[in-house]
C-alpha cells in the first residue's frame, strides 16, 4: 500500500507532462529503486516514456530528467552549472523569502495561488515551489535545467503537491495545463530571455495568468558598465569556491553600507525625506538591508557568478507581453531597478 501511495504522487505529475520532442503523452514505463522515507515509500528511479514517439526519459534520485547534457548550449550549461553549485551551497531558509517573493509577484498575493495548477520557470533550489504549495496551490511543477533540482527535490520531497522536473525552458516537457506560471530572476540569465518568456506563456491555459520578474536596464547603467564586464570576463569563469570567498569582500562592503547607512537613514522620517533620495541605489539597497549576512553574500555572489545577464528596458519587456496578447497587463518597477510583469493569457478563441 505504501508503494501505491508513492505511485499516486507520480501520477499527479504525469497528468501535466508531455513529450518535449513530439508533445505526446508521458507514462511511467518502469520503476527501479524505491526508498522508504519516514514510513512511506517513494519511487526514486525509473523510466518515463512517450506514448507517441517512444522516447525515454529517466527518473533519477526522484527527479524526471528531460535534459540531456549535450542539448544544452555551452552558455546555458555554464549558467546551470554555476547556479546549480550556488543553490546546493546556499541552502538556508530565510523568513524573508516569502516577503521577497510577494514583492516580485506583485500585484499577486498568496491567496491567488489557492487551488491553482502552477508552473515555476526556473525553480533553483525550490524555495518558491515550496512557498507556492504553502500558499495553497493544487499542484506546483518547478522546472530547472541545473543540478539545483537535487536540492529542490530534497527541499520539497515531503510536499505531495510539489513536483520538481529537470528540463530546458525552451523545450518544456509539459502540457498547456497551467492556471498560472511565474518566473522570478531567471529569464534575464537565459541566452534568449524573450524566447524563455514565450515558452512559459505557451504552457498557460487560455484565461490563465503569468508573472515574470526581470532585471531592468533603467537605473542599472552602472552595473552594465562596471559589474557586467568584470562578471563576463573574470568572475563567472572563476572556480566557484574561490569566487565564494572572493565575493565576501564586496559583500562586506554592501553589508556594512546597508546596515550602517541605508537602514538607519531609511528608518527615520527625516532621513527618508531629505537624505535617502540622494543615496546611491537607495531603493534596492534599503530593500535588502533587513537581510542577514548569508543572504546578502548570496545576492552579491549571484551578481558575479552568472555567465549571462541581460538588463531589459521597460519597452522591450512590455513588447513581450504584447506579443503573447496578454490582457490587463500590469508592469511594476521593483526597487526602481527591475520589472515585475503580470497579465492574463487571452481566453480561448473559436479555433482553440
Ligand atoms: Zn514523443
Amino acid at each position: 500500500m505504501k508503494f501505491v501511495r508513492s505511485l499516486f504522487m507520480k501520477e499527479r505529475l504525469l497528468q501535466y507532462l508531455a513529450c518535449p520532442m513530439c508533445g505526446g503523452d508521458i507514462f511511467l514505463a518502469a520503476v527501479g529503486a524505491s526508498e522508504t522515507m519516514r514510513g512511506w515509500t517513494e519511487v526514486l528511479a525509473g523510466e518515463l516514456a512517450c506514448r507517441t514517439c517512444a522516447r525515454k526519459f529517466p527518473v533519477r534520485r526522484g527527479v524526471p530528467r528531460f535534459v540531456a547534457e549535450e542539448t544544452l548550449t555551452p552558455e546555458k550549461a555554464a549558467t546551470a552549472a554555476n547556479f546549480g553549485w550556488q543553490w546546493q551551497h546556499f541552502t538556508q531558509r530565510d523568513e524573508l523569502y516569502a516577503a521577497q517573493l510577494r514583492g516580485w509577484l506583485a500585484p499577486v498575493e498568496p491567496e491567488f495561488f489557492r487551488d491553482k495548477v502552477v508552473l515555476e520557470g526556473g525553480c533553483g533550489k525550490g524555495r518558491h515551489t515550496q512557498l507556492a504549495v504553502e500558499w495553497g496551490a493544487r499542484d506546483v511543477v518547478g522546472i530547472d535545467a541545473s543540478d539545483a533540482v537535487e536540492t529542490a527535490f530534497a527541499a520539497t520531497r515531503e510536499l505531495e503537491r510539489a513536483h520538481i522536473v529537470q528540463a530546458d525552458i525552451y523545450h518544456l516537457p509539459l502540457k498547456r495545463a497551467f492556471d498560472y506560471a511565474f518566473s522570478v530572476g531567471v529569464l534575464h540569465h537565459l541566452p534568449d530571455p524573450r524566447a524563455g518568456f514565450l515558452a512559459l506563456a505557451a504552457k498557460v491555459k487560455p484565461g490563465g495568468h503569468l508573472s515574470a520578474w526581470v532585471y531592468g536596464a533603467e537605473n542599472n547603467g552602472w552595473i552594465v558598465r562596471f559589474v557586467s564586464p568584470l562578471r563576463e570576463r573574470i568572475t563567472s569563469r572563476l572556480n566557484q569556491r574561490a569566487l565564494l570567498h572572493l565575493s565576501k569582500l564586496p559583500a562586506a562592503l554592501v553589508y556594512a553600507a546597508t546596515k550602517l547607512v541605508y537602514a538607519p537613514i531609511n528608518r527615520s522620517a527625516f532621513g527618508r525625506r531629505a537624505i535617502a533620495p540622494h543615496l546611491f541605489y537607495n531603493d534596492y539597497l534599503s530593500a535588502i538591508a533587513p537581510f542577514g549576512w548569508r543572504e546578502q553574500h548570496t545576492i552579491v555572489f549571484d551578481h558575479l557568478v552568472a555567465p549571462v545577464a541581460y538588463y531589459i528596458p521597460r519597452a522591450e519587456f512590455a513588447a513581450w507581453w504584447q506579443e503573447i496578447g496578454a490582457e490587463g497587463v500590469v508592469i511594476g518597477w521593483h526597487n526602481r531597478n527591475s520589472w515585475c510583469g503580470f497579465g492574463r493569457i487571452r481566453a480561448a478563441t473559436s479555433d482553440e
